[in-house]
């Protein structure tokens, strides 16, 4: 199948994307080896810095009027003890778009800090920088709002497979939803390949709920998960993953529930809408549903975080109401 959207927003979030993971998978691929220290965040700073300011141009060049809201800012980049930083985020750039400068980099990934109009874009250029360290999976993800509600999303997830298998290790895969049409996805490296549409799983009993999970506990209330599963009589083992990889495993049926607890530690942390913006569409058009803990729709028109939600619920729809029970009788 060709492109499956006649869409061009989409078909440029899919390059965008696709660009963006090969040069996120490259280096990590050269960066992150046995020498480096667990404690060296490097590779990240570089893969995200560099990743933005390629999707910041692409998008300038495709429509010089759109607007982007980014997760990095240039402001410490600029600092002249970033120099070297700078420098090898230059290089990652230029070795896809030439005319690549420090300056310009610096420049092109400010184009982020854009605040949001009716109708912007919102980039996370990775997601799950764990996942990227540990080498276990993580994402790029974009996405077009209008209006508080997603139109576009698109994932690019470097280390799954088929869009739907875990294990970390697998050849890449690019996912890309609209609004009303669907989710589909492709080898990341094979952009002549089938689109494959996504289904979400159909399991309706909440024993055999197999939980997407994040693999940093920090991330989520680990003990209200557990509350949740034994009240909910979840047997099913879970399936742990870093990043926005996991709304594609549960969109392709590998998994079917996704929960964003809110951390004991970080009680009034409120999600970024560059980690659910391209996620939860891809799951709405896969088949399933996503709401905030209780019940209401995540509403992208509160500025660089989902103010009025309070944390996220994403399922394959048979099991929402279930698992919105389930919260509700534990005081989640
Ligand atoms: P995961 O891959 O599930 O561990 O989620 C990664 C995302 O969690 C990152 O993109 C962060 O923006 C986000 N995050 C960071 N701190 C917190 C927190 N305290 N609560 C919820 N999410 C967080
Ligand atoms: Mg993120």
């Amino acid at each position: 199948m060709s492109f499956p959207f006649d869409s061009a927003p989409a078909a440029f979030a899919a390059a965008a994307v696709r660009e963006a993971a090969q040069l996120v998978r490259r280096v990590q691929a050269e960066m992150v080896t046995d020498a480096i220290s667990k404690e060296d965040k490097s590779p990240v700073t570089v893969a995200d810095f560099a990743a933005q300011a390629l999707v910041a141009y692409r998008l300038r060049e495709w429509d010089s009027s759109a607007a982007l809201v980014g997760e990095e800012s240039a402001v410490a980049l600029r600092e002249p003890a970033a120099r070297g930083t700078l420098e090898q985020i230059t290089q990652f750039v230029a070795s896809v778009v030439p005319e690549a400068t420090s300056d310009a980099v610096c420049e092109w990934i400010d184009r982020g800090d854009a605040d949001p109009p009716a109708e912007f874009w919102t980039l996370d250029p990775v997601d799950g920088t764990k996942g990227f360290l540990r080498g276990d999976q993580y994402a790029v993800a974009f996405a077009l709002i209008r209006d508080g509600v997603v139109q576009v999303g698109a994932l690019g997830c470097p280390e799954l497979e088929g869009a739907s298998s875990p294990a970390k290790g697998g050849a890449g895969t690019v996912i890309v939803a609209v609004r009303g049409e669907g989710a589909f996805a492709q080898p990341l490296d094979d952009p002549n390949a089938e689109w494959k549409r996504l289904h979400v799983a159909d399991v309706a009993d909440p024993a055999n709920a197999r939980m997407l999970r994040s693999v940093e506990k920090a991330h989520t209330d680990t003990g209200g998960i557990g509350e949740l599963v034994a009240s909910l009589g979840v047997t099913a083992d879970p399936v742990p993953l870093d990043s926005q990889a996991k709304y594609s495993v549960l969109a392709a049926g590998g998994g079917d529930v996704l929960l964003r607890l809110l951390s004991p530690s970080r009680p009034d942390y409120r999600e970024k809408i560059w980690d659910q913006a391209a996620g939860s569409i891809v799951v709405e058009e896969a088949g399933g549903r996503v709401s905030d803990l209780d019940g209401k729709p995540l509403d992208f028109s509160h500025g660089r975080t989902l103010a009025t939600n309070r944390g996220v619920l994403a399922t394959n729809g048979k099991l929402h109401d279930a698992f919105l029970a389930g919260l509700k009788a534990i005081g989640a």
